[in-house]
């Protein structure tokens, strides 16, 4: 097995206790991790600044670029506190249930607190509450005033701030809470690369969170999570207002039945992939490596199917943030990628199964779309050993890495801002360079970068695209074949 070609699916990996510290982000990015993830739904945000200036002198010391993503909680529903943390469900029992109003609403075996004013409002006779990923299931009987009443149909234990999901409900409510807002401004203050929204609903909801970016003047990603089925009915609005999708397999899979997943990640992948989004595929992606020191068979087809789908990123949740050996998890996911993408690429072009309605010039208004797949098909044509963009707003690095080019592709920007933007984005690496005026200087440069930190060398043939008149913004219309002396 050759190590010599570039892993290109990116590994995101979520920060957490078991790897909040210099040693673990270190090891984490030494593994391979191209993006870490803050869970803001945990944490205080002095513990996240400190984890953010760890993550940048890290990837500094180690020469590496790492992105940066927030992830907001979103309209996220919660039980509140448990009686001492914890009471008993049993099967058949009756429990009242009500919105959660005042720190006095301590749940008990009788009556449980939900963080959703509108509760008795929204539900239905018949409606589900599921808690704590689903493991505790409750059957809606009656609804009276602010209270309901329900049957426990799968009892457990009931503790305190978990999650709650109330499929098929079509949840009222602001997209960002005010929780959200205050972690935004934190988020923005420490200039993330990337913003995902928990528990989008619709397209409105993605717009609002960026009128607030663009209020602070941030340019931040948008990662929308689709992890309700209203979402992915939404998913081609949604899509069209967002910067990339996260397939949020964890909640997706409790408000929608477990058998229709596999299926609403292929279709949400292959969405991306047309419109040249970023797609990032999540939870328990090895999740049984959170304890043991080797994933099981069907998490490494996992892994490996995600990448076939064409997914942009895989996402490590609880293996690195509450894991036993975070590191380890991320080598391990790092080998099924490369074994997968060996695979793929020893595959015909046509049996690859990227969508139609990318593979001719025909399928392309744009000119940098159409320049985009020419530099790709040259590349391969000609043996290039790197494709290579020069950009000014990332749009022609998505552009390449849409069409999965087997060659790594470079973007060389003067906006720090692409830089992050890549960090989630298939087999691109970016570098930060002046703005180059003149085409010739840019060409030497991007030689010169590349050789000195050995990407390509003498001998070898890369294939740039470029803007011509170079001062020409969002305009790539020049493919340039170059031979490295
Ligand atoms: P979470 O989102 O880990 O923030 O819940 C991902 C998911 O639901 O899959
Ligand atoms: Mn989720």
């Amino acid at each position: 097995m050759s190590s010599a070609m570039p892993r290109h699916t990116k590994i995101i990996s979520t920060l957490g206790p078991a790897s909040n510290n210099r040693d673990t982000i270190a090891a984490l990015i030494e593994a391979g991790t191209d993006v870490v993830r803050l869970n803001f739904s945990h944490g205080e945000h002095d513990g996240h600044r400190k984890v953010v200036a760890l993550v940048r002198q890290e990837a500094e010391r180690q020469g590496k670029q790492v992105a940066i993503l927030q992830d907001l909680q979103g309209p996220r529903i919660r039980v509140g506190a448990v009686q001492e943390g914890a009471v008993t469900l049993p099967e058949g029992a009756e429990v009242t249930l009500s919105a959660f109003r005042s720190p006095e609403d301590i749940s008990s075996e009788k009556h449980i607190y939900i963080s959703y004013d509108a509760l008795a409002y929204d539900l239905a006779v018949g409606g589900q509450i599921l808690i704590d990923d689903g493991r505790l299931v409750l059957a809606v009987t009656s609804i009276a005033g602010e209270d309901v009443q329900a049957r426990v149909e799968v009892g457990g234990l009931l503790k305190s701030r978990k999650g709650v999901n109330l499929p098929r409900v079509r949840t009222s409510g602001p997209a960002l809470t005010e929780k959200d807002l205050a972690d935004l401004e934190v988020g923005i203050d420490l200039n993330v690369d990337w913003i995902a929204l928990s528990f989008v609903r619709n397209e409105t909801d993605v717009v609002h969170l960026r009128k607030h970016l663009k209020a602070a003047g941030h340019r931040a990603g948008i990662i929308a999570k689709i992890e309700k089925p209203e979402a992915f009915e939404s998913i081609d609005d949604i899509l069209a207002v967002s910067n990339g999708i996260m397939v949020a397999r964890g909640d997706l899979g409790i408000e929608m039945p477990m058998s229709s997943i596999p299926h609403a990640q292929k279709t949400i992948i292959h969405k991306c992939l047309l419109a040249g989004k970023p797609v990032i595929t999540a939870t328990q992606m090895l999740e049984s490596m959170i304890e043991n020191h080797a994933p099981t068979r069907a998490e490494a087809s996992d892994v490996a199917n995600a990448v076939l789908d064409g997914t942009d990123a895989v996402m490590l949740s609880g293996e690195t943030a509450v894991g036993a050996h975070p590191a380890h998890v991320v080598k391990a996911m790092a080998r099924i990628i490369r074994s997968a993408e060996e695979h793929w690429y020893a595959l015909p072009q046509r049996s690859r199964g990227l969508p139609e309605g990318l593979s001719s010039i025909e399928d392309f208004q744009d000119v940098t779309d159409a320049v985009s797949l020419t530099a790709c098909e040259l590349a391969a044509h000609v043996g290039a050993r790197a494709l290579v963009c020069l950009t000014a707003s990332g749009t022609t690095a998505r552009a390449l890495a849409r069409h999965r080019p087997q060659m790594p592709v470079y973007a060389f920007t003067d906006s720090p801002h692409v830089i992050g933007q890549v960090g989630v984005l298939w087999g691109t690496k970016a570098f930060q360079i002046p703005f180059q005026s003149d085409t010739d200087a840019g060409v030497r440069l991007v030689q010169q970068t590349l050789v000195s930190k050995g990407y390509i060398r003498s001998g070898d043939t890369i294939v740039i695209c470029a803007g011509m008149p170079l001062p020409r913004k969002g305009r790539t219309n020049l493919v340039h074949v170059s031979y490295v002396d």
